[in-house]
């Protein structure tokens, strides 16, 4: 495995806001957060209205602590106030509108003004930079372009380095393939999950990512997956993998992102406010602890976010980082406060099964979670072809190596079926990798 050379690599894009030292970094925070709070406070009805009943003037607020004393805003009040209710700027200023379906209903908008969209441009070239992509590099974009940020967001901040960008979008892998044989790809973005499959597809054709093929690194995202995952990603195709945090009320890509020493996800805060609650109570968790991750937006214009609930668990990484910036890191997302369920009373992420399986020798790329009773699991998992080799030995050593492991690790012993590579279902975005047929 390549590893980084810090000394060669560590570059800037806005080397004085990347760096600068806690108390200038805090300070701008401050002023920017009591800047945000004032415009919603201002121009948002609902922000007005929950302000007024927490009794809190935006004028008044002592920062950090009177912060804990602001309302949450929750994805329910985005869909509440579908499509304009949350603007903080007159509707001509707005010059671009994401939105997210999540799980139910309503979709979730939101809009970016002129500089919003240079910010979120801006936020992303710092990205780049820090991971090693310069100008030269070319960038095949796998994530979907339109009403999703993964695409768009990411292509404008790659142009704004000067990165060649192919704007791939997900899905047709044979088409992937050529155009990055034939402009010579040297970085990938895309999900996790298709990034696993387009693995097993390259293989297929015979191509060894390796030996054919120009890659560098890669920034995966949009989906939790587990360390495990990424090393086995970086295995097959010889390449770094970065792990990209984001979400559309937060811009899209760029919110947090590896850098050199991939060792947790720097969160721009001059551009975000992190808090990390706990989910259940609301109450403000100490640097280290695990929770939800709570976000402000501390520039955006179109519609500012006050303690936002991601529903993201993962927790702040304290120290300082080699590279020499100074933005907090959060670690890898354990998954999502919705993507958890319970079997026998035990509380497991998806991403607890995935960081088991990614381990093991003979898993290939796709593996699926089937709930059908409270009291037991399914876990379908495709393994390597030349396993199938007749021998029905070798499937019942690695299936009970599968269910002791995923055991030891949830302490719920799942019922586990082997398949062959390609017959589970396979996602071009986001996965979907828990079917929950539990009715009640
Ligand atoms: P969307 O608004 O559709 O872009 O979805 C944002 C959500 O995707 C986040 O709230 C996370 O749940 C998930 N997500 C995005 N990036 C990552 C990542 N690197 N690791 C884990 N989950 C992620
Ligand atoms: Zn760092």
């Amino acid at each position: 495995m390549k590893t980084p050379n810090p000394i060669e690599h560590i570059d800037y894009w806005q080397k004085n806001e990347e760096t600068m030292n806690r108390i200038a970094l805090e300070s701008l925070q401050r002023e920017r957060l009591m800047n945000t709070l004032r415009r919603a406070y201002e121009q948002v009805p609902l922000y007005r209205m929950r302000c007024d009943n927490a009794g809190l003037k935006p004028g008044n607020l002592t920062i950090p602590d009177d912060i804990k004393r602001l309302p949450f805003t929750t994805s329910d009040d985005l869909r509440q106030h579908y499509p304009y209710g949350l603007l903080a700027i007159p509707r001509e200023d707005v010059v671009r509108v994401h939105t997210s379906s999540g799980t139910t209903g309503k979709p979730k908008a939101v809009f970016f003004s002129k500089n919003d969209l240079d910010q979120s441009a801006t936020l992303i070239a710092r990205c780049l930079i820090m991971t090693g992509t310069r100008k030269g590099d070319t960038l095949q974009n796998m994530m979907t372009y339109g009403l999703f940020t993964g695409g768009l967001v990411m292509h404008y901040g790659a142009e704004k380095v000067g990165v060649l960008v192919v704007p791939a979008g997900p899905g047709n892998s044979d088409r992937q393939i050529a155009l990055m044989r034939d402009f010579e790809t040297t970085v990938f973005h895309m999900t996790p999950s298709y990034a696993l499959y387009l693995a097993s597809i390259l293989q297929e054709r015979g191509i060894d990512p390796r030996r054919d093929l120009h890659l560098k690194r890669a920034y995966l995202g949009a989906e939790p997956y587990s360390e495990e995952t990424r090393k086995k990603i970086e295995q097959i195709y010889g390449i770094d993998v970065y792990n990209s945090y984001g979400l559309t009320e937060m811009n899209g890509p760029g919110v947090a992102f590896e850098c050199q020493y991939k060792n947790g996800m720097h969160v721009w805060e001059d551009h975000f406010f992190i808090e990390i609650i706990n989910p259940d109570t609301g109450e403000v968790l100490d640097e280290g602890q695990e929770g939800e991750l709570v976000l402000t937006s501390l520039s955006r214009e179109a519609m500012p976010l006050i303690r936002y609930r991601t529903r993201d668990i993962t927790k702040i990484i304290s120290g300082t980082c080699d590279c020499g910036r100074t933005h907090r890191r959060i670690s890898r997302i354990l998954g999502r406060s919705d993507d958890m369920f319970v079997v026998k009373g035990v509380n497991i992420f998806p991403q607890q099964i995935e960081q088991v399986l990614m381990g093991i020798k003979g898993v290939a790329q796709n593996y699926q979670i089937v709930l059908d009773s409270y009291d037991h699991l399914t876990v379908n998992v495709e393994i390597s072809i030349g396993l199938f080799d007749g021998n029905i030995e070798h499937l019942l050593q690695l299936q009970s190596e599968i269910a002791d492991k995923v055991r030891a690790s949830i302490l719920v012993k799942p019922k586990v079926e082997l398949h062959e590579p390609g017959s589970l279902p396979v996602s071009e975005g986001k996965a979907k990798r828990v079917i929950d047929n539990r009715t009640l």
